[in-house]
């Protein structure tokens, strides 16, 4: 079982700061082309947290698009400086994703797996340790 994080972190301006006390439920590499498009780099990096575990402060924009698997997700960005910070899932409302960059301190983060990488830029390092699925596994949280 992963150990309890307190987690902080911001947005690039600051106007806005969340805090979570949570044992992560999934820590991941996400190399889907959503995540590539929406963060601007060749991969995410994800820790899954309980919704209720999360309390932000300041007002988040958001914006929805449609998965493959017909979900609604959505991304949450700062509507100042543009930094994405959360992601949701329609189908999946009790979890929350982190963007491990917007962290004060991400250390601790250790990838179980990486997510979608069958669609893995062929420029990005590939440790034998993180084990690939090449989409989604069904039941990520008991990986
Ligand atoms: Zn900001
Ligand atoms: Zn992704």
């Amino acid at each position: 079982m992963p150990n309890t994080q307190r987690i902080s972190g911001s947005c690039l301006c600051g106007q806005i700061r969340y805090k979570a006390v949570a044992a992560p439920l999934f820590q991941a590499h996400c190399h889907c082309q959503d995540c590539r498009k929406n963060g601007g780099s060749a991969f995410s990096a994800l820790v899954f947290v309980p919704t209720e575990s999360l309390s932000v402060q300041g007002e988040t924009q958001t914006f929805s698009h449609s998965a493959d698997s017909g979900a609604t997700m959505t991304k949450h960005f700062c509507s100042n400086c543009g930094s994405q910070l959360f992601g949701t899932n329609s189908a999946k409302p009790d979890r929350i994703h982190i963007k491990v960059g917007s962290m004060d301190d991400a250390e601790w983060f250790q990838p179980q797996c990486n997510v979608w990488a069958n669609s893995r830029l062929p420029s990005t390092p590939v440790s034998p340790e993180v084990k690939d699925f090449a989409t989604m596994p069904v039941a990520p949280a008991k990986i």
